[in-house]
């Protein structure tokens, strides 16, 4: 008969609360994280010294993770101002929350008292956020993308603007550039860096070498890989 998993957390002096699941079927230590605590997986009979080990290993990789992974909370003081897209939340006198757009920018319109720890109110506020993204990149990513194509001489065939939660953009065989709506929330910089980066894989579709060199001729004078880093340090809310 085996035993079935035993579960023990221990609150570690450097890396927090750690759940640690003794599973018999475990060959190894899998570790992932929750907001709250770092999650173990290990063999029935792993020693403290093992998991000690793994936590030395991976420990900092997963407390970056975990910090991520705390999402952001949404209250009345949150905006957005980029060159693209602003927004700002407002109690007003409305008995639902409602997203208003006008050639200013975006505001949504929540209830007198919202009660903003509400994980209702934080889903309808974050649908509301996408929603207005939404809006406004269809507006304004196609007409970028073409203005820096002129620019540049690049070709696509077509532009698609999409909700979708892993990519900035991507660029098909076919030449459709597909951009992701959350692109309105970063500086204008790095929305041109993205789109411009689209453009060169209609050309190089890899990141070769030359995929490289001819986004430093596009990004003059050569920050291709300065713009690149500094995309990388903004994650996709939402
Ligand atoms: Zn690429």
């Amino acid at each position: 008969m085996t035993m079935p998993p035993r579960q023990s957390i221990i609150e570690h002096k450097q890396w927090g609360r750690i759940i640690i699941t003794r599973n018999p079927r475990a060959r190894r230590i899998i570790m992932r994280v929750r907001p709250d605590a770092i999650m173990m997986t290990v063999p029935e009979y792993a020693k403290d010294t093992d998991i000690e080990r793994a936590l030395t290993e991976c420990g900092a990789r997963l407390k970056t993770r975990q910090q991520q992974s705390q999402e952001q909370i949404i209250d009345k003081d949150f905006s957005i101002d980029t060159e693209y897209l602003r927004l700002a939340i407002k109690e007003s006198a409305v008995s639902r929350m409602r997203l208003i757009g006008s050639g200013n920018g975006y505001v949504i319109e929540v209830p007198q008292n919202t009660d903003f720890t509400s994980a209702d109110t934080q889903q309808m506020l974050r649908t509301a956020i996408k929603g207005a993204a939404k809006h406004c990149a269809a507006r304004v990513l196609p007409q970028r993308l073409k203005e820096l194509a002129e620019r540049t001489g690049f070709k696509y065939k077509r532009c698609t603007v999409r909700d979708v939660s892993s990519r900035w953009g991507s660029c098909s065989t076919s030449g459709t550039i597909s951009l992701n709506i959350r692109l309105v929330m970063l500086p204008s910089r790095l929305v041109d860096y993205v789109l411009l980066h689209e453009l060169c894989h209609t050309v190089e579709m890899n990141h070769s070498d030359r995929f490289w060199a001819l986004m430093d001729k596009v990004t003059a004078p050569a920050k291709a890989r300065a713009l690149r880093a500094e995309l990388k340090k903004n994650r996709m809310l939402f």
